[in-house]
């Protein structure tokens, strides 16, 4: 079966692209090998014109066959069968020489894992066996295993040259992937659009918080920041506009926190704001600062933008994050209900 990972365009491409460059690579060192094999053996000159027809015209005929496809990754899967049946040919055709036809076994069997798993493997390595018997059986058997010392140096820019590229992009894809790792766990901890925690990643650190807390005692508060009429904004100078607007907002609440404090994005227009070590008061006059900051400094068409704000410090009856951030939100209730621009606790 197709690998899955490569299941988007880019990503088949690239697919394409490293399975045709490595069988490109493979079949010429192949040819080497083979190659000298059969000149020990005496083979007939159009053996070895077809020897080198074959490891040089393939790989550039299973490229168009791939790219011109209108499903790359099938036409890819099938070359790479194709590939298999050619090198069982060519196993039989060298008479079994064994370094030759154990280093192109080998690895045959080795990309077919790595690109298609074990169910690829399998078919593929069938293929080889049924070529390999067939083509055998129109060359009256012949069977000389022993390989010669010149044939030996032949296989070594296959052994060498292709195990080398395949330790390289072994590495180079392991990077991306880390890579990729890297980015995906920070678009889970982190808002793109704003910069702040996401909401995850903030309940996360108010669950630690609460749990020091319940351990040591350590005081501690929250903040439920929302934009007033925010829907106003949007409505009335559209989503660029209100997208501006947070834009500003979560710069003014980066501006104002302490390294301690942590901002993140509860919801749309709606932010939390996690204070360790702060009391009620303290808490109090930070989110009057924040609020007098926003209103003073963020407008809409000559229009301030406000903030309504409820505070909530952590107090003993607190067992789960709900009660702790319901307390801030009903403080935040009654700031909107209290007519807006305030804060309350
Ligand atoms: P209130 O004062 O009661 O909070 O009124 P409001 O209009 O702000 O009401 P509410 O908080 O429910 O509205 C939030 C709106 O914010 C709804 C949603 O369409 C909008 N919104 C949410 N996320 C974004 C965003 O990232 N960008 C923009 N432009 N708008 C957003
Ligand atoms: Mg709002």
């Amino acid at each position: 079966m197709p690998d899955r990972s490569a299941k988007t365009d880019s990503g088949v491409l690239h697919f394409v692209r490293y399975t045709c460059a490595m069988r490109a690579l493979g079949f010429f060192a192949a040819m080497l090998g083979i190659g000298s094999a059969l000149v020990g053996q005496d083979a007939a000159a159009p053996v070895l014109l077809l020897l080198a027809f074959t490891c040089l015209g393939w790989p550039v005929l299973a490229w168009r066959l791939s790219t011109q496809s209108s499903d790359p990754l099938r036409a890819e899967f099938r070359n790479l069968t194709i590939d298999t049946g050619l090198a069982g040919f060519w196993i039989a055709m060298a008479q079994f020489d064994l370094l030759p036809s154990a280093l192109l076994v080998a690895i045959m069997a080795m990309d077919r894992t790595v690109a298609g798993g074990w169910s690829l493997t399998r078919r593929s390595m069938g293929v080889m066996a049924l070529v390999a018997l067939a083509t055998a059986a129109l060359n009256g058997f012949g069977f000389q295993p022993r390989t010669q010392f010149t044939t030996m140096l032949w296989c070594m820019p296959f052994l060498l040259c292709y195990l080398l590229a395949v330790g390289a992009s072994t590495r180079m894809f392991a990077d991306k992937v880390r890579a990729q790792k890297r980015a995906l766990e920070h678009g889970s901890r982190i808002d793109a659009q704003t910069g702040l925690a996401t909401r995850p990643q903030w309940l996360a650190l108010v669950m630690a918080e609460l749990r020091r807390f319940h351990r040591y005692g350590a005081v501690s508060s929250l903040l439920m920041v929302d934009i007033d009429r925010f829907k106003r904004i949007n409505d009335g100078a559209g989503h660029l506009a209100g997208d501006q607007v947070i834009h500003q907002v979560c710069a003014i609440l980066r501006e104002n926190l302490r390294s301690a404090d942590t901002a993140g994005r509860y919801g749309g227009d709606e932010f939390g704001v996690l204070l360790p070590g702060t009391g009620r008061e303290a808490a109090l006059e930070a989110a009057e600062r924040l609020r007098r900051a926003v209103s003073s400094r963020v407008a809409v068409g000559g229009v301030p933008v406000t903030l309504s704000i409820g505070v909530a410090e952590l107090a003993p009856g607190m067992e789960a994050i709900e009660d702790w951030t319901g307390a801030a939100d009903e403080a935040l209730y009654r700031a909107k209900g209290d007519g807006r621009d305030c804060v309350r606790a």
